[in-house]
């Protein structure tokens, strides 16, 4: 297996860029790019692109495959990783790579700064990876290829939680602070304290109370039109002050939701169990379905955000949730498959051709060893 080369990473030209640019619009409608594509898209004046293409694929920031009908190209978690960080370094929200502090079940977790060195939370969001061969075999993968491609299903997981945490953290609810969202990555406030999964040892009124804020906590985003959908200790984090902040939404579902107030049972149930095991704390007061008093929309402020119900129908289908609230017309969405116009860089895009700061080319090298994982893992 190769190395990934962090010298040639860090002096990627601006042509490298815009033909790794180049794929990643090619795979909004192809799960594999032709290298005739990517020339096409990339519309470089000198041409030059297979070039290009190769040493990307040297440097593991694309991988080179056969297809059932034909081969070509495909961005790797550390493209599609690069190009979004480059895009979060340009804008100043990420300059510098500290520690990563969580690998969640469909996530990586870092500690970034700024260039002030303001500390945040940047968590960059793997969907769709592990199931797409299993998705391989079902009937309708045609039908929903594109909507359940990884790097779509990671775009618009990272797009949902931003928007809802920007919606909630308006609202007061104690959320980290949103900072930045840029495809498949979101960068947050870093929540001084630890998942509640870690705590041990609290006073017994300090138990009483958390619990009931929780159990407010749960109701008041009903109030407001949504549910957490994965409301457990390890999506609650406490801080050093002993308060609760949430987070982790990517799941969530409306009130609408035609599981709702099973999704709302199953969050309650599961502060109500952890606080019986972990403080042998049991209350008879718990919040029911019907406790609920809608004052607000939350999922409806969100899908004008820019989220929509079709996203948000793709996303829970990902990560199988069932299907959402109500039927959405398919003849709505938009068939990217029309191959007819292909949208082509303009000349003058120049995202940035400066050199990443060091400190995320060390990222990008801790990279590396993932990207072999996944090599052997497609190469199965
Ligand atoms: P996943 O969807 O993979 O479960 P989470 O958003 O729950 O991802 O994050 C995984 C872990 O990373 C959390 O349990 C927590 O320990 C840590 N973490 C996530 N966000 C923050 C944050 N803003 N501040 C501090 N730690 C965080
Ligand atoms: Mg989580």
């Amino acid at each position: 297996m190769g190395k990934l080369n962090v010298t040639i990473l860090r002096y990627l030209s601006k042509e490298d860029f815009r033909v790794l640019t180049a794929i990643e619009m090619g795979m909004k409608n192809h799960e594999l790019v032709p290298g005739a594509l990517a020339a096409v898209i990339a519309n470089l004046r000198h041409g030059g692109v297979h070039k290009i293409l190769r040493d990307l694929c040297k440097n593991r920031l694309l991988s080179y495959e056969r297809g059932k009908h034909y081969d070509g190209y495909r961005l790797t978690n550390a493209g599609y990783d690069y190009l979004a960080l480059k895009t979060l370094s340009s804008r100043g929200s990420v300059y510098s790579f500290g520690n990563q502090i969580g690998v969640g079940k469909e996530s990586n977790i870092y500690i970034v700064a700024n260039e002030d060195g303001t500390e945040y939370c940047l968590k960059l969001h793997r969907l769709g990876r592990i199931c797409f061969r299993n998705l391989k075999e079902k009937r309708d993968y045609h039908a929903h290829r594109h909507k359940a491609s990884w790097l779509y299903l990671s775009r618009i997981s990272a797009t949902k939680e931003y928007a809802y945490m920007t919606a909630l953290y308006n609202r007061g609810f104690p959320v980290p602070k949103p900072i930045d969202v840029n495809r498949h990555c979101v960068v947050m406030d870093l929540v001084q304290g630890q998942p509640m999964s870690r705590v041990y040892q609290l006073e017994e009124s300090v138990v009483e109370k958390l619990y009931d804020e929780l159990m407010d906590l749960i109701v008041k985003l009903a109030n407001h039109g949504v549910i957490h959908g994965d409301f457990n200790e390890f999506n609650i984090m406490i801080t050093e002050e002993g308060k609760p902040i949430v987070i982790d939404f990517p799941q969530m579902v409306s009130t609408n939701h035609i599981n709702a107030k099973m999704f709302f049972e199953r969050d309650v149930t599961c502060i109500k169990d952890f606080f019986r095991r972990r403080f042998a704390y049991e209350s008879e007061l718990f919040p029911t379905f019907d406790d609920i008093e809608r004052e607000d929309s939350l999922d409806v402020e969100v899908s004008a955000s820019g989220f929509t119900r079709q996203m948000d129908k793709d996303l829970l289908e990902g990560m199988g949730i069932d299907e959402a609230s109500d039927d959405i017309d398919d003849s709505d969405v938009q068939n990217e498959d029309n191959g007819e116009s292909v949208e082509k860089l303009p000349d003058n895009f120049d995202l940035s051709s400066e050199a990443l700061p060091d400190h995320i080319d060390k990222y990008l090298e801790g990279l590396k060893l993932e990207n072999e994982k996944s090599a052997v893992e497609n190469s199965n």
